[in-house]
C-alpha cells in the first residue's frame, strides 16, 4: 500500500510531503507483535516493528516452551522470538531497534517518536506486553527462570512429583497453584492476607486439592540458596515469627503491571492499566490497535498474543480500506 503518501500526511499540518509514512508501526516485538508484522507484510502493508531489546517479549525470558502448537518438543523461548522475528521479515517486514519514547495517536497519520528520530504510520499496533511483578527480594533476579519463576502454565512441568511455593492470593495465584497440584507432589500457598482475594471459583477446589497447603499472613523474606534455590523463609507478617520452608521452586503470581505508559492520557485503560481493547484488538482510537498482554483479557499466553496479532491486522486492513482516518 502507500509508502510516501504526502498529499494526505499535509492535512495535518505538520507532516512534509517527504516523510515516509508506514501502513503499520508496531510498537513492541514479542509474539503479538511478530504476529501482527508478519500478516501485515504478507497482505502487502509497509511494516515496521520497534523492539527495545531482542524479540520475544516475556516469552523470550522462558527456558522452553510448551504450550504453544506446532514444536513437539517444545522450543526455547528466545529461540521461538527470533523465528518469528524472521519469519515476518522473510515477508518485507521491517524491525528498528529502538525504543518507543512517546505517541501521538489522534490524527490520521500517527506519531511515534524514538530515541533515535520520529517515525509515522497510518495505523499503530501497540504490543508492548506486561511484565510480571516481582518480590524484590535479594536474589530474586540471579534465580529468575531457575528455581524461581512467574508463569506456572510455562514452568510448572520443570517441578513434577516436587515440592513448589505460589506466593499470591488472587485468582492468577489460585489458578496457578491448582495448575500445579496436579502436576507437583506438593504446593504451598503464601499468601501476606488470611484470606484469597481470588475469585469464589476457586476456593472449594483449592480447600479440596489434598496436596495444596496454605500459609497465611505470610510473605518471603528471603530465598534461600545452595548451588540453587534450597527453600525460604517466611515471615508471619501479624507475629513477625519466621520459619524456613524446604522447597524445590517458587512461583510468583503477585499480578502484573501492563507497559501502557506510552498510552495514558491518550487511550482508554482499564483501572489496572491495561489497554481497553475487545476481541477485535481495537483500542479507544481508531487505527490503533492492542495486542498481548497489554490489552483486557482473560488469558494472557503465547498463543492469544499471536491471535491478537492477526486479528488487529484483519481490523486494521478494514479500517485501511475505508480511507484510513479523516482526512
Ligand atoms: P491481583 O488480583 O492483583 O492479585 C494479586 C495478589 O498478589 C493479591 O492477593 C495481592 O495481595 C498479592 N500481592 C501483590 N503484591 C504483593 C507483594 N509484593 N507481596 C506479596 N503479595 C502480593 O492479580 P492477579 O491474580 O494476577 O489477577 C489479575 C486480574 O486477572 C484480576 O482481575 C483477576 O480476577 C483476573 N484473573 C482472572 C482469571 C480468570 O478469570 N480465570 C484468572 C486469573 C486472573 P492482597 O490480596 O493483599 O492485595
Amino acid at each position: 500500500m502507500s509508502n510516501s503518501d504526502g498529499r494526505r500526511a499535509a492535512h495535518t499540518g505538520h507532516i512534509t510531503p517527504l516523510e515516509h509514512i508506514y501502513d503499520m508501526i508496531i510498537v513492541g516485538g514479542g509474539p503479538g507483535g511478530y504476529a501482527a508484522a508478519l500478516y501485515a507484510a504478507r497482505a502487502g502493508l509497509d511494516t515496521v516493528v520497534l523492539e527495545q531489546l531482542a524479540p520475544g517479549g516475556q516469552a523470550a525470558l522462558t527456558q522452553r516452551v510448551d504450550n504453544y502448537p506446532g514444536f513437539d518438543q517444545g522450543i526455547d523461548g528466545y529461540a521461538l522470538g527470533g523465528n518469528m522475528r524472521r519469519g515476518a521479515e522473510r515477508f518485507g517486514a521491517k524491525t528498528r531497534i529502538t525504543q518507543a519514547k512517546s505517541l501521538a495517536l489522534a490524527g490520521a497519520v500517527k506519531q511515534v517518536d524514538t530515541g533515535d528520530g520520529t517515525l509515522l504510520g497510518r495505523t499503530v499496533v501497540l504490543a508492548t506486553g506486561a511484565v510480571p511483578r516481582e518480590l524484590g527480594v535479594a536474589g530474586e533476579q540471579e534465580l529468575a527462570g531457575r528455581g524461581v519463576h512467574y508463569c506456572a502454565a510455562c514452568d510448572g512441568m520443570f517441578y513434577r512429583d516436587k515440592t513448589v511455593a505460589v506466593v499470591g492470593g488472587g485468582s492468577s495465584a489460585a489458578e496457578d497453584a491448582l495448575l500445579l497440584s496436579r502436576v507437583c507432589s506438593r504446593v504451598i500457598l503464601i499468601h501476606r492476607r488470611d484470606t484469597l482475594r481470588a475469585e469464589k471459583v476457586y476456593h472449594v477446589p483449592l480447600s479440596e486439592a489434598s496436596n495444596v497447603e496454605f500459609r497465611w499472613n505470610s510473605v518471603v523474606a528471603e530465598l534461600l540458596q545452595r548451588d540453587g534455590l534450597q527453600g525460604i523463609r517466611l515471615r508471619n507478617v501479624k507475629t513477625e515469627v519466621e520459619q524456613t520452608v524446604d522447597c524445590d521452586g517458587v512461583f510468583v503470581s503477585i499480578g502484573r503491571n501492563p507497559a501502557s505508559g506510552l498510552a495514558r492520557g491518550q487511550l482508554r485503560l482499564d483501572p489496572a492499566g491495561y489497554i481497553l481493547a475487545d476481541e477485535s484488538t481495537r483500542t479507544s482510537i481508531p487505527g490503533v490497535f492492542a495486542v498481548g498482554d497489554v490489552r483486557t483479557k482473560a488469558l494472557r499466553q503465547i498463543v492469544t498474543a499471536a491471535a491478537d496479532g492477526a486479528v488487529a491486522v484483519h481490523y486494521a486492513q478494514e479500517y485501511l480500506a475505508q480511507g484510513g482516518g479523516p482526512f
